[in-house]
C-alpha cells in the first residue's frame, strides 16, 4: 500500500486526519465529503495513493469494479432512493482538486446545494 505524505486523503486513510466513515476495508474507505452538494455526498477512495483516473491500470481493474459496486449499496444504505449523481473529476481540466483517486457519490432530496 503506497502512501503520500502531502496527500490529505493519504493522511485520511491513515487517520491523521479525522473523517466521517462511511465505508472501510482493507483496500477501500468511504466518507463524507467536507462541503456536500446535497443532503448525502461521500467519497469513494482506494486506500493505496493513485494520483487519478489518468493512472489507472490493468492492475486496478478489480479495485474499481469493487468502487463501483459499493457506491449503490452505501448510497441505499444511507437512505437514498430517488436516484443519485457519481462523479470522478481528473486533472486540471476536469478541476480535480485533490489528487487521489475518488468517485464522488451524491444523492438525498432535492434542491442540492450544488450539482
Ligand atoms: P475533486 O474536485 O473531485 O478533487 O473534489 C475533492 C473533494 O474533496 C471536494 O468535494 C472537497 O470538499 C473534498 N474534501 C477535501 N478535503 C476533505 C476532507 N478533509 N474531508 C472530506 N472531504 C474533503
Ligand atoms: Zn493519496
Amino acid at each position: 500500500m503506497t502512501a503520500d505524505p502531502t496527500c490529505i486523503f493519504c493522511k485520511i486513510v491513515a487517520g491523521h486526519v479525522p473523517s466521517k466513515k462511511v465505508y472501510e476495508d482493507d483496500e477501500l474507505l468511504a466518507f463524507h465529503d467536507i462541503n456536500p452538494w446535497a443532503p448525502v455526498h461521500f467519497l469513494i477512495v482506494p486506500k493505496t495513493h493513485l494520483a487519478s483516473f489518468y493512472d489507472v491500470e490493468a492492475q486496478h481493474q478489480a479495485m474499481l469494479g469493487k468502487m463501483m459496486v459499493l457506491a449503490p449499496r452505501l448510497v441505499r444504505d444511507l437512505g437514498v432512493t430517488n436516484g443519485f449523481r457519481t462523479i470522478i473529476n481528473t486533472g486540471a481540466d476536469g478541476r480535480q482538486e485533490v489528487p487521489h483517486l475518488h468517485i464522488h457519490v451524491i444523492g438525498g432530496p432535492r434542491p442540492w446545494a450544488r450539482g
